[in-house]
């Protein structure tokens, strides 16, 4: 009988996954050819400090699809790991950014990497090879991890992160609570700063006094550790003035930009204007 079931079910879905697993080939397919052509490209969100002076930008990827559209990051970065393409996609974003943000000095960008890429051994030949290509500063470029990297003890993973360190390269925690990284690992990793995830900012609003508790724990915790702390997707004043009085003096969200073109970004730049509707207002009083 159960075996009769299985075969029932399998039948059942098999059209089903078929069709999945064909529109995933495709994907995968556009996906190659995206990279071959260069059809992906970069976009940079600027991050801010207490007077909304740019202090940083993060570099975000864009795949424009030629009939699907805009496709989010989180839809194909997981496709490029699970497609074996992660280390190209890689090395287009780390190649591209070095290439449009060489110029931003004094501006540091951060750069976001998977935790697969980063278990990889070669991760550092292609570091040292864009380096080069591209006469960059390490000191400029900082690396967003996510706790999973930290999670497993993965030997490659370690080198490759004290290597990017030695390098003079900085390292963020990125979604900083959503995991499961040790207070330990943050310093065998020598963790550079935290990122606290949008999750735990988007309830400041509601008044929500566990919502500030946490908020303030986390980053006691992280001033603590002497790690530097940035809160992520601030979108309303009230979060930015909550998280200013737990002592978070660094954002990025929609409050001050959207992410935006290299092009948009080198004008801000040069405007030196302060982002963000009060400080705007504040500054010119
Ligand atoms: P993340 O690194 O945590 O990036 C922040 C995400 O939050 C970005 O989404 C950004 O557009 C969005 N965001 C920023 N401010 C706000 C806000 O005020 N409100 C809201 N609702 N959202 C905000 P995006 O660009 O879609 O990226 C999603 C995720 O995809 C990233 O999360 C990162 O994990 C991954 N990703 C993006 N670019 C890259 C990349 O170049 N390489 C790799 N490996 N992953 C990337
Ligand atoms: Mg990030
Ligand atoms: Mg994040
Ligand atoms: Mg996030």
């Amino acid at each position: 009988c159960s075996k009769e079931k299985g075969r029932n079910r399998a039948t059942f879905f098999e059209p089903e996954m078929d069709a999945a697993l064909r529109i995933r080939r495709h994907l995968e397919m556009d996906l190659r050819e995206a990279l071959n052509e260069e059809m992906l490209h970069m976009v940079y969100q600027p991050q801010v400090d207490a007077q909304g002076r740019m202090r940083g930008v993060e570099a975000l990827v864009r795949w424009n699809h030629p009939e699907k559209g805009l496709i989010p990051p989180n839809a194909f970065v997981v496709l490029a790991e699970e497609s074996g393409l992660i280390a190209q996609l890689g090395a287009f974003i780390v190649g591209r950014v070095f290439a449009e943000t060489r110029n931003w000095h004094g501006v540091p960008v951060a750069i976001n990497v998977s935790a697969l890429q980063l278990r990889s051994p070669n991760f550092m030949v292609m570091i040292s090879r864009l380096v080069a290509e591209h006469a960059i500063d390490p000191r400029q470029y900082e690396f967003e991890i996510t706790e999973t990297v930290l999670l497993g003890d993965d030997a490659a993973t370690r080198d490759n992160i004290a290597t990017l360190k030695q390098e003079g390269f900085a390292i963020a925690l990125d979604d900083f609570g959503t995991g499961y990284s040790s207070l330990s690992s943050l310093q065998r990793f020598a963790v550079d700063r935290i990122k606290i995830d949008r999750a735990f900012v988007r309830n400041l609003d509601d008044d929500d006094e566990d919502a500030v508790r946490l908020i303030q724990a986390i980053i006691q915790l992280a001033l603590a550790l002497d790690l530097e702390v940035i809160a992520e997707g601030v979108e309303t004043e009230g979060q930015r003035a909550r998280l200013l009085e737990c002592g978070c003096d660094h954002f990025q969200g929609f409050l001050f930009s959207r992410p935006v073109s290299a092009e948009t970004l080198g004008q801000m730049i040069e405007s030196r204007a302060p982002l963000g509707p009060v400080h705007s207002a504040a500054l010119l009083a």
